[in-house]
C-alpha cells in the first residue's frame, strides 16, 4: 500500500530538522544582576526584602535600586541601597539621576553612596516628572546621562552603567544618533550598559552588530523583563518604545483572569529568550524582578545557576 506522507512524519522528513539549544550543564552559568524599586510602605517592604533574601543565594554580580521618576525616591533609594550594603552579602548599585538636582545636590548624594560603601552607579538622565510630557534639563543640573558620568568620574573610580536602547530611546532623532549618544556615555567613562527589556532576541543581536560596528567593546548587558502582567507591560512598553510581538500576545490572549497561568507562561518564555541569548554567546543578564522573587528564581533555576553553598554547609 503506497500511502502519501502526512502529518509529523512529512514535516519530518522534507521540513529542516532542529537540534535543541544547548543543555544548560553544557555552558558555563551565566552571570547575573536584578534590578529593584524602592517600596512605598511598610508591606512592600516587606515584600522586597523577602524577594532579596530568596534571590541573595544565587549570588548575582550586583542588585541595583531604581530611582523614581522625577527623582522623587532620593531617600527610599538611599535607604535600601544602604541597608543592602550593610545587612546582605549582596554589592549593591544606586540609580542615580540627573531630573530635578543641581549638580551639586547630584554630587553630594553619590558621595552619600561613597561613605556609605556603595561604588557601583546606574548614570541616567531620568524620566520627567509625572504629568510633564517632556525632559527639561534643570538650570543648575546635570542635562544628560553623559554628563552625570563626567560628574561622576571626577568624584571617585565609581564602577558606573548607563542605559542603551536596542529598539532606540523613543526621543532619539534617529537610531545612529542614539548610538552615537550611548558611545560618548562609554567614551565618558561607564564601564557597562543595561539595556531597555526586548522580548525578540533578534533585536538585542542586531543591537550588538550595530555596537560593535560602532566600536563599543564593553559589555551591553541585555535587561529581561519577564512579564506577568501583560496588560501593564504593554501600556508600559507603548511609552518607552519596546515593542511587544504579536505571538507574545496570543500567547497572553485569555489568561487576563487566571494569574497563576500567567506566571508559569511568563518563566518558560523568558528562560526561552535567555537560553537562545546564552546560545548565541551571551553570558550576562539583567534582570527586571519588579520586587518579587519567584520568577527570576525559577528562570535563574532553568539556566543551571544554584544556590551558592553557603560555609557552614561545607
Ligand atoms: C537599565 C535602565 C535603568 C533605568 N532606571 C531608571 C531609574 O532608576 N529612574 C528613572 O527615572 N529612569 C530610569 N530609566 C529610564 C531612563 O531614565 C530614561 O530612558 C530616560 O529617558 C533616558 O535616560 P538615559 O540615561 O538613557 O539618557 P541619555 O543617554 O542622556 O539620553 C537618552 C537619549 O536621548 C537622546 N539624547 C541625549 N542627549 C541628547 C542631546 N543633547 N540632544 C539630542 N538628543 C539627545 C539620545 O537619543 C539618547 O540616547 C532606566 C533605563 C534603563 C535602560
Amino acid at each position: 500500500m503506497n500511502l502519501a506522507l502526512a502529518g509529523t512524519l512529512q514535516r519530518w522528513l522534507t521540513g529542516p530538522r532542529v537540534s535543541g539549544l544547548p543543555q544548560p550543564t553544557e555552558l558555563p552559568p551565566p552571570k547575573l544582576s536584578f534590578e529593584f524599586f524602592p517600596p512605598k510602605n511598610e508591606a512592600l517592604e516587606q515584600a522586597l526584602w523577602a524577594a532579596i533574601r530568596r534571590l541573595e543565594p544565587l549570588a548575582p554580580r550586583f542588585v541595583s535600586v531604581t530611582y523614581g521618576a522625577g527623582g522623587t525616591t532620593r531617600t527610599r533609594t538611599h535607604e535600601t541601597v544602604s541597608r543592602l550594603a550593610q545587612e546582605t552579602s549582596l554589592t549593591p548599585a544606586a540609580h542615580l539621576t540627573c531630573v530635578g538636582a543641581t549638580r551639586e545636590e547630584v554630587d553630594e548624594v553619590a558621595r552619600g553612596y561613597l561613605a556609605a560603601g556603595v561604588r557601583h552607579i546606574v548614570a541616567l538622565r531620568g524620566d520627567p516628572p509625572a504629568g510633564a510630557t517632556e525632559y527639561t534639563p534643570h538650570p543648575g543640573g546635570y542635562a544628560q546621562a553623559e554628563d552625570l558620568v563626567r560628574g561622576l568620574r571626577r568624584i571617585a573610580d565609581f564602577d558606573i552603567s548607563v542605559g542603551a536602547y536596542p529598539e532606540t530611546h523613543p526621543a532619539a532623532t534617529s537610531a545612529q544618533a542614539d548610538l552615537d549618544f550611548l558611545k560618548r556615555k562609554i567614551d565618558a567613562g561607564a564601564t557597562r550598559a543595561i539595556t531597555q527589556y526586548f522580548f525578540d532576541t533578534d533585536i538585542y543581536l542586531r543591537f550588538l552588530d550595530r555596537c560593535a560596528a560602532a566600536g563599543i567593546t564593553l559589555p551591553i548587558v541585555p535587561g529581561i523583563l519577564p512579564v506577568s502582567n501583560f496588560k501593564q507591560v504593554q501600556k508600559f512598553s507603548a511609552m518607552c518604545g519596546a515593542s511587544v510581538p504579536a505571538w507574545m500576545a496570543r500567547l497572553f490572549d485569555g489568561l487576563e483572569e487566571d494569574a497563576d497561568t500567567r506566571r508559569m507562561v511568563a518563566a518558560v518564555v523568558a528562560a526561552e529568550q535567555v537560553r537562545l541569548l546564552q546560545a548565541n554567546g551571551v553570558d550576562e543578564f539583567h534582570f527586571y524582578t519588579l520586587n518579587r522573587a519567584d520568577l527570576t528564581y525559577a528562570i535563574a533555576h532553568l539556566l543551571g545557576v544554584r544556590p551558592a553553598k553557603s560555609e557552614a554547609a561545607g
